[in-house]
């Protein structure tokens, strides 16, 4: 798929890569009992006696869970399939009260699908596709602490029964890049769905790396698998010095052995965690508590019509349509928030700006809110604040030099663009009386370098815009400027 290469010490090796993520499913209640979800609650106060597991006690499926999966599914052009099965996944954990795991080992809600990542935002032709395997929905298990006593270790259950989709890729990537870029369109996909919040610091989204290597061409190798990393700069470091080890390991004659690994992110490293010899066996059967899932046409149908419009269809309609450049195309569809904030820009401004907008959203908008620190969510200037501001620019009440004052304005007391005009005096003028006067004290002032000017030094000529702009403390119209220094100077 891609050129990335390991230089080893032997010849060149390819690197090989197959992500499983772990969505959290974005609903008010768990997967099987009626507790909350919500992050950061008070340990052990999100609890039902389904997640404690007390003797008795039998789990009900959440539809909104399974409405969310499907909707996923059917995001990333997957089989859905109507016909499903829960499994018991067994074993002994102290954060595990059942003693097992209830997941989807033999049929999974959803098969076969596919997702197209870009590795640079401004060429289409760097596309690529990713298969994935499956997605299949299963419980979160509950958290142990161990900071809390000095002797004993504490047990938090608020996560216990939480609703998990396992999002598994194809073995398709073949860089840390690749890996990066399908991480962040999966998250991206996921947030524009509302299925999972993809808030990896959160925990809501975490991926098991598989890492084999091979040369170039030749069949897969042994893959290890590095457990439960949660940023996307975590995952493709993980990579990268994973493939580099097992090159090392295979280039001195040793062998990859197929083993779980964790990532150290202070030190950039990934170490053994257990190997595949001391591989649990689940000893997986189907759950007797559940029956089957079975999905009716409506319910296929109803989800299907409450999907949104995804990116990739966004991003191509922006490029079509609205006549954006593949990169503001890209940039501006990428999260689903800032989509949703460009299109209520639109929604006052017009389509017909849609270029201009999407060029000021880009680099005044964001520079702006790179400088303060900010995300989108808690930008000081709205949608609609942004548009009355172009809107002002196209009419000629602001030059572009003033429409920054007044964007810097705006972004500090939150006022409205045309008060600010208003209240400051801040518009533009064309006054062509006004103006000649200005540049004839100018040009009187600086009559030697008007000679010079006249002699041929044509660079001079910013010189005298610059003087009659400062002079106008900016609001002069710059083309009315232009022109009426022109004529006053004379060509050279
Ligand atoms: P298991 O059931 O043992 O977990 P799977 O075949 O389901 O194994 O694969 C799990 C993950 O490992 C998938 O994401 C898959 O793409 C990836 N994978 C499989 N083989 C390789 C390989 N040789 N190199 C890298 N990743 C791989
Ligand atoms: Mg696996």
């Amino acid at each position: 798929m891609s050129d990335y290469r390991i230089h080893g010490a032997t010849g060149e090796w390819e690197v090989v890569i197959g992500l499983e993520v772990h969505a959290q499913v974005t609903s008010h209640a768990k997967l099987f009992s009626g507790a909350a979800t919500a992050f950061g609650a008070e340990p052990n106060t999100q609890v039902s006696l389904v997640d404690a597991a007390m003797p008795g006690m039998l789990p009900v499926p959440n539809a909104e869970c399974i409405r969310q999966a499907v909707r996923t599914g059917m995001a990333l052009e997957a089989k859905v399939n109507p016909w499903s099965r829960f499994d018991r996944k067994n074993y002994f954990y102290a954060d595990l009260p059942q003693g097992y795991q209830i997941s989807q080992l033999y049929h999974p809600i959803v098969g076969e699908g596919e997702i197209e990542i870009l590795l640079d935002e401004k060429d289409e032709g760097s596309a690529r596709r990713v298969g994935v395997e499956r997605i299949h929905l299963e419980q979160d298990a509950g958290k142990l602490m161990h900071d809390q006593h000095p002797s004993m270790s504490y047990v938090d259950l608020n996560r216990s029964g939480v609703a998990l989709m396992e999002i598994v890729s194809k073995p398709d990537m073949r860089s840390p890049e690749e890996a990066g870029a399908y991480i962040r369109k999966l998250r991206s996909i996921l947030r524009y769905v509302g299925s999972c919040d993809g808030n990896m610091e959160q925990g809501s989204m975490r991926a098991d790396v598989n890492v084999s290597v091979r040369r170039p061409g030749a069949g897969f190798g042994t893959r290890t698998e590095t457990k439960n990393v949660n940023s996307v700069r975590f995952i493709m470091a993980a990579i990268e010095y994973e493939a580099n080890r097992q090159v090392d390991l295979l280039e001195s004659g040793g062998t990859v052995v197929q083993e779980t690994r964790l990532f150290d992110p202070d030190k950039g490293e990934t170490r053994s965690l257990r190997s595949k010899e001391e591989a649990h066996d689940y000893r997986y059967f189907p759950d007797p508590d559940l029956l089957p899932v079975e999905l009716g046409d409506d319910f296929l149908a109803d989800c299907r019509a409450s999907l949104p419009e995804l990116p990739d269809a966004k991003r191509r309609r922006y490029e079509t349509a609205l006549g954006l450049p593949p990169y503001n195309a890209a940039v501006l569809t990428a999260e689903v928030e800032t989509a949703r904030w460009f299109e209520a820009l639109l929604a006052t401004l017009g389509d017909e700006h849609a270029v201009r907008a999407s060029n000021w959203v880009i680099s005044d908008l964001f520079g702006a809110l790179n400088r303060l620190g900010k995300p989108l969510a808690e930008s000081p200037v709205g949608p609609g604040q942004a548009a009355e501001l172009l809107r002002l620019i196209a009419d000629g009440t602001l030059s572009g030099t003033l429409a920054k004052q007044v964007f810097e304005i705006m972004l500090e007391t939150g006022e409205d663009p045309g008060r600010i005009v208003e209240a400051r005096g801040l518009r533009q003028t064309s006054d062509t009386g006004a103006i000649d006067k200005v540049i004839a004290e100018i040009l009187a002032a600086h009559a030697d370098k008007v000679a010079e000017y006249r002699s041929g030094k044509d660079k001079l000529f910013g010189f005298f815009v610059g003087q009659t702009m400062k002079a106008m403390a900016g609001k002069a119209n710059p083309q009315v400027v232009n022109d009426l220094l022109r004529k006053a100077l004379g060509r050279p």
